[in-house]
């Protein structure tokens, strides 16, 4: 045991709209031993962006958002509004370092208004919560979870994200009890 780890979330590109970072907070302080510490300024991911998609390449996010890590870092959790790719993918909802420190998430695709349907700030505060802890349990080292309901499983539409819990099942907590 490590004691409580220290995770610094750090918006990119812009404030995502209509989310909490407060609350998002609060939701990964009581599932996971973090403390979470939140950069209320914005960091540039211009760079990052591919003109011809339109969306922003994540692997390139990754390496922005490591150049924000100080020597006492240990996990930065990107969140941006902006949508995010890799090459072979449509889109990614986020994308983190196995076992390592960098992780971020899109709240692009989580607002139901890009779905054509009414807002919902409790969907979209849910849905934050289990794509931060999602991406978090990658850089502690867990993949994708198949055999159980799990924060864990691998999402390819907004609704897999709705169907999991915003927990970890049994084994993946015990991962993280050993290496938290
Ligand atoms: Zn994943
Ligand atoms: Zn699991």
């Amino acid at each position: 045991m490590s004691g409580v780890r220290e995770v610094t979330v750090i918006p990119l590109g812009t404030h995502p709209r209509d989310v909490s970072l407060e609350e998002l907070r609060s939701g990964i302080e009581q599932i996971l031993p973090v403390r979470i510490t939140i950069r209320p300024r914005p960091v540039d991911i211009d760079s990052a962006l591919d003109a011809s998609r339109k969306q922003y390449h994540s692997t390139s996010v990754l390496a922005l958002l490591l150049q924000q890590a100080e020597p006492h870092t240990e996990r930065l959790l990107g969140i941006t509004p902006y949508d995010l790719f890799v090459p072979v993918l449509t889109f990614v909802f986020g994308q983190a370092q196995l076992n390592n420190l960098a992780a971020v998430f899109s709240t692009f695709r989580l607002h139901n208004e890009f779905y054509g349907i009414p807002r919902s700030g409790e969907q979209l505060a849910a849905r934050c919560l289990k794509e931060a802890l999602h991406e978090l349990g990658h850089t502690f080292g867990l993949r994708h979870c198949i055999d159980h309901p799990c924060v864990m499983n691998s999402s390819t539409y907004v609704e897999d994200i709705d169907l999991k819990p915003a927990d970890f099942c049994l084994p993946c907590r015990e991962h993280l009890e050993i290496v938290l």
